[in-house]
């Protein structure tokens, strides 16, 4: 899952940043509204940290703009305490949830897990095909109730799949929600891990799909 965060003050910005990285998201940053605008404009996010107090143009304006383009990645705000026209406002403008600062990092994290798997329409954080299961809670994975370790990189290519379970998932797709706007990409290494997924989990649930991606099926399904 790749987040955006776009916060002016570093140390926020540095904390959220170091925690969503920390429980295995993808993050990039803005530190004001035009840069985290165009990021959010132009990038395919799967959730995003918006301050409402930004310089160069306002959390609010910023969100309106995205919903007239038509972005619709669930957004979560961080408005100041006993500022309740901040709040009204900001779901106004479009956003699906927020949080008050100051604020726990845990509560954001719980927030956050809340609008990524309510966007996939998913109710609560563990995700099953066949004996596979997932808990996006505590990042584990099980096969037939048997712990499965797997590398942060391979969790979070597991996690989009599970995520969008029932339709497929091209390469392109899967390379731009895992890595960073940094990395250098390359789809080749998509297939090296899931590889390494189907070799580590002991049953097949990832089918390919000849020239289109990745799909989740249950064995024997
Ligand atoms: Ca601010």
């Amino acid at each position: 899952m790749r987040l955006l965060v776009v916060e002016d003050d570093p140390d926020l910005n540095r904390q959220l940043t170091t925690a969503l990285t920390d429980a295995g998201y993808v993050v990039d940053r803005a530190y004001d509204g035009e840069e985290g605008h165009h990021l959010g404009d132009t990038e395919p996010y799967d959730a995003v940290i918006l301050d409402i107090g930004l310089p160069k143009m306002d959390g609010i304006s910023v969100l309106e703009s995205w919903r007239r383009n038509g972005r619709i990645m669930p957004v979560l705000m961080l408005t100041a305490r006993d500022r309740w026209s901040d709040k009204v406002q900001g779901f106004d403008a479009g956003a699906d949830d927020y949080v008050a600062k100051p604020f726990h990092l845990e509560e954001v994290l719980a927030r956050l897990r809340a609008l990524l798997r309510r966007s996939v329409g998913h109710a609560n954080s563990e995700f099953i095909c066949g004996p596979v299961r997932l808990d996006s809670r505590t990042n584990r994975v099980s096969v037939d109730g048997n712990p499965v370790k797997l590398t942060s990189h391979e969790y979070r290519l597991l996690e989009y799949l599970m995520h969008h379970n029932g339709r497929v998932v091209s390469r392109t797709e899967l390379v731009e929600h895992l890595y960073d706007q940094d990395f250098d990409r390359d789809s080749n290494t998509i297939e090296v891990f899931v590889g390494r997924i189907r070799r580590k989990l002991g049953v097949d649930i990832i089918q390919t799909v000849r020239g289109l991606g990745y799909m989740l099926a249950p064995p024997g399904g």
